[in-house]
């Protein structure tokens, strides 16, 4: 199994070749050349095993040069021993009748990046290894909060890897400051931009292609490599969990084999729900694909209307995650949704880079909307949903899930049988706007949130969160989106 660049088919990589390399050279992203599938015997079978054994037999159909052992060693590294509470990575929680939860955050940062960050360095230093790749691999990332964390626990401690964070000084919660300030190891570096998350991205992409610097690490015995979403390597994991949630249902005869399964998902990148649209064309009975989006709608205005307009104004809201005008995985389903014509990828992309908007073909608009709904709730909705959740279930949703549960509720009409909703943060990182929306008082101080939604709940609180009180920030700086290239020659010694 090779991977072919959505912007041109004839740049052909192994996978190793393609999780080291992140983005291809002429800026597109690497997708699997062709789609592996299941039989419904292949999925009976994974019905009766763990979740490693399915994460196993997920990764083998895309990983063509890695060995099984290999798969397995690094699949066992990330979910066993501890890294998710509970030892269930991807547990399901059942909402009414006809309606579960995939909680994807009891993994060590709490959020579903986790899922993929856990795993992601296992696959890089074998490809690193397969290779022969001498130089130290820099992992460079832009967050908005939740994926900045993640690369950190799990690159941490990692021999050959350094890892440098920059995430916007005031683009996000408390909690995921002080979670990534206070990160341990010795081969980590966080640092604040004084700006927005789009100047942190633009940064860490200036760097990416700037062939100079390229040069002064090279000399130095270093090079760039990415762990955001745009890496192949972070959709694989994702794939997993939708198999597994399937086969769970199927063994716990919620679900007959076959049966059609909606899914919903909060969305920002779009790495999450093109997952699912893998899953999907890979044969795992999925039924409609429904896009959460929240204020910053973007994506559910494009699924309406087939245009992609990032000409409009940018709102921070209670679901920092989702809040992005630029999702850069939508060009892998352009690229599937479109007949596999690189061409027509790259002269989409181009429209979006000269003017901001792109319209699609109608075939390929009808195409994708076999498959999407979209669907969004705003800040007010989304507390609301929050409440009334809470009122009749007595269970917490974090603010992107709640987008997520909101826009289930609104096409509910248009999802005949059962819906699995992506729940994909633990309400404890988002205590704030948790304890706001339920108007539960608070008191001043990082921790008096966690307090009082703990106090009016009894809800656990995760213990990779209870484990950060009392630590102390060691990463306070910060710097302009100017000033990011000097920061980064000053850390690596260039
Ligand atoms: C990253 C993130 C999302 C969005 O996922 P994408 O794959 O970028 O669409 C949603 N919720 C939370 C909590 C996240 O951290």
């Amino acid at each position: 199994m090779q991977y072919i660049s959505t912007r041109d088919k004839k740049n052909v990589k192994t996978a190793s070749e393609a999780i080291l390399q992140g983005i291809s050279d002429e800026g597109g992203l690497f997708v699997p050349e062709r789609l592996p599938a299941f039989s419904q015997q292949e999925l009976l079978q994974l019905c009766a095993a763990d979740y490693v054994g399915r994460a196993e037999k997920v990764l083998e159909k895309f990983l063509g040069d890695f060995t099984v052992a290999e798969i397995s060693e690094c699949v066992r590294a990330a979910y066993t021993g501890g890294k998710f509470e509970g030892e269930l990575p991807a547990p399901l929680s059942r909402l009414g009748e006809e309606c579960y939860l995939l909680e994807l955050w009891h993994g060590p940062t709490c959020a579903f990046k986790d899922m993929a960050l856990q795993l992601l360095p296992g696959l890089m230093t074998a490809s690193a290894r397969k290779n022969a790749v001498q130089q130290e691999l820099v992992i460079l990332v832009a967050t908005s909060g939740d994926t900045g964390k993640a690369a950190l626990e799990g690159f941490a401690g990692v021999p050959g890897v350094r890892v440098l964070v920059f995430y916007p000084r005031d683009g996000v919660s408390e909690m995921q400051k002080h979670q990534m300030r206070a990160q341990e190891g010795e081969n980590v570096y966080v640092c604040a931009i004084e700006g927005n998350f789009d100047d942190a991205q633009s940064g860490v992409k200036k760097l990416f292609t700037d062939p100079a610097f390229a040069g002064r690490m090279a000399r130095a015995g270093k090079r760039f490599s990415s762990a955001n979403s745009i890496n192949f390597g972070r959709l694989l994991p994702q794939i997993v969990y939708y198999v597994s949630a399937y086969c769970d249902l199927v063994r716990d005869e919620e679900l007959a084999m076959g049966e059609p399964l909606h899914v919903v998902v909060p969305t920002g990148n779009f790495g999450n729900i093109l997952a699912a649209y893998y899953a999907k064309r890979m044969g795992l009975p999925i039924g409609r694909l429904v896009c959460a989006s929240n204020r910053n709608h973007v994506l559910s205005d494009f699924l309406q209307s087939g245009v992609y307009d990032r000409n409009r104004a940018f709102y921070p809201s209670l679901s920092p995650s989702m809040d992005i005008l630029i999702s850069s995985n939508l060009e892998r389903l352009l690229f599937e949704a479109g007949g596999r014509e690189d061409a027509q990828v790259r002269s989409l992309m181009q429209a979006l880079r000269e003017t901001g908007r792109y319209t699609l073909p109608e075939e390929v608009h009808a195409a994708i909307t076999r498959d999407f709904i979209g669907g969004f709730c705003d800040d007010g909705e989304t507390q609301a949903v929050i409440r009334s959740v809470y009122a009749r279930y007595s269970y917490l949703l974090d603010p992107h899930t709640a987008v997520a549960y909101g826009v289930y509720e609104k096409v509910r009409s248009q999802l005949p049988g059962k819906t699995v909703v992506v729940s994909t943060a633990s309400p404890y990182k988002f205590a704030g706007s948790v304890c706001e929306a339920l108007r539960i008082p608070t008191g001043e101080g990082l921790f008096s949130a966690t307090d009082a939604l703990f106090a009016a709940t009894g809800a656990a609180v995760p213990l990779p969160l209870e484990r950060l009180r009392g630590r102390t920030d060691r990463f306070c700086e910060s710097c302009t989106a100017g000033e990011m290239e000097g920061t980064c020659a000053r850390i690596l010694g260039l």
